[in-house]
This record gives structure tokens, C-alpha cells and sequence, in this order.
């Protein structure tokens, strides 16, 4: 089982390299952006409540999240692997994690960060306001809050795996598939190394 965190400020090309990296790799792909959206199209009280901060570009409580993906990995048992995306976001979060993939007797086998400037960041967020409906993606003032939340709480989560060698950086601009190139690069040979 191999276990990948695909690491990066919103607007990095998680989303559309974890498409890209399912297809390949045959992962299960958890997003907690995604699940939190789908708890919002389904008003329930939990996607209710995430909503008004997800609106205003600050994290969703880590017991919610962490409840949600200990669910995901119970739910998903005989997965061969999982793609952690918009997961972990803080330490405690990374924290929670180690902990139940140990329970799972896993663990994470790498986190792969995408390096983008910020100022491409915005841009791309622009863009994808206009055809994602999404409405934290629309309003400078809030892009810029998400990223201060990311500089200051989603960043160490990065340090957390280094400690264990465990954190690699990979190029964010260029063309989707010379990104997803350099990516696989990292998971071939983490695989090859088993772990
Ligand atoms: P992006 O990577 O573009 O910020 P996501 O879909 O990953 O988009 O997340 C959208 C929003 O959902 C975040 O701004 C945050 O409010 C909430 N969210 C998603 N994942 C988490 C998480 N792991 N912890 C806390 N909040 C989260």
C-alpha cells in the first residue's frame, strides 16, 4: 500500500493532477474540499456550517475533517492506496493522520508539494471562478486570506514530513502533463525504494 499527500497552496493544480494521478496509479482519492462541498449541495447541518467559512476562506474545524476522512478510510478498507488532497491542512490534522493510518497498519509514503508564485496563484483562481461556481475562488480579499491561512497553518504540515524525509517539492508551473511527469518521478522512485 502507498500512501501520497499532494501538498500545495489553493490554486496549486491539486484537483486536476490527482484526476491525472488516479488514472495512473489506481489510488483513492480523498479530497476534504471535495467531501465538504458535497455536504453543502446535500444542506446538511455539517456542510451548512462549513459553508460560512469556507465562504470567507478560513479552515473548517479540524474534528470535522478528521471525522470525515476517518470515515473515508474505514469506508475504503481494500483501497491499494490513498491520495490525500486538501488533507492534511494543519498539524494536528498530519497528527491525526499518522495516527490512523497506523491504526490501518500504513502510513504516508510521501508528500509531494507543488511550487506555484503566489501571484500566478491568484490568477488561476480568477479563472477558475468563472467556471467552477465556487465562491471562495472569486473575491481577491478572500484568496488572499487563504493563502495568509496557508503560509501560517498549512506550511508546517510540509516541516511535519521532512522530519521523516518524507517531503519533496516539485515544479507547479508548466504544462499539466510535464507537472504530472515530474510528480510520477517522485512516486516511481519512491515506490522503487519501497518507501
Ligand atoms: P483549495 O485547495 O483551492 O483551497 P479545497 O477544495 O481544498 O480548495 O478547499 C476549499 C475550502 O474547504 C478551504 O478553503 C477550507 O475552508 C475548506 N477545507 C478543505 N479541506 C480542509 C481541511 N483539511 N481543513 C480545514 N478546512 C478545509
Amino acid at each position: 500500500m502507498f500512501n501520497l499527500i499532494l501538498f500545495g497552496p489553493p490554486g496549486s493544480g491539486k484537483g486536476t493532477q490527482s484526476e491525472k494521478l488516479i488514472e495512473k496509479f489506481g489510488f483513492k482519492h480523498l479530497s476534504t474540499g471535495d467531501l465538504l462541498r458535497k455536504e453543502i449541495a446535500d444542506q446538511t447541518p455539517l456542510g451548512m456550517e462549513a459553508k460560512s467559512l469556507m465562504d470567507k476562506g478560513q479552515l473548517v474545524p479540524d474534528e470535522v475533517v478528521i471525522g470525515m476522512i476517518s470515515g473515508a478510510l474505514e469506508a475504503n478498507r481494500d483501497a491499494s492506496g490513498f491520495l490525500f488532497d486538501g488533507f492534511p491542512r494543519t498539524v494536528a490534522q498530519a497528527e491525526a493522520l499518522d495516527r490512523l493510518l497506523e491504526l490501518h497498519k500504513t502510513a504516508i509514503g510521501v508528500l509531494i508539494e507543488l511550487q506555484v508564485p503566489e501571484e500566478e496563484l491568484i490568477t488561476r483562481m480568477l479563472k477558475r471562478s468563472k467556471t467552477s461556481g465556487r465562491s471562495d475562488d472569486a473575491d481577491e480579499h478572500v484568496q488572499r486570506n487563504r493563502l495568509e491561512i496557508y503560509r501560517r497553518d498549512t506550511m508546517p504540515v510540509a516541516e511535519h514530513y521532512a522530519a521523516s524525509a518524507k517531503s519533496v517539492s516539485v515544479e507547479g508551473v508548466g504544462s499539466i502533463d510535464e507537472i504530472f511527469n515530474g510528480i510520477c518521478n517522485v512516486i516511481d522512485a519512491k515506490i522503487a525504494k519501497g518507501n
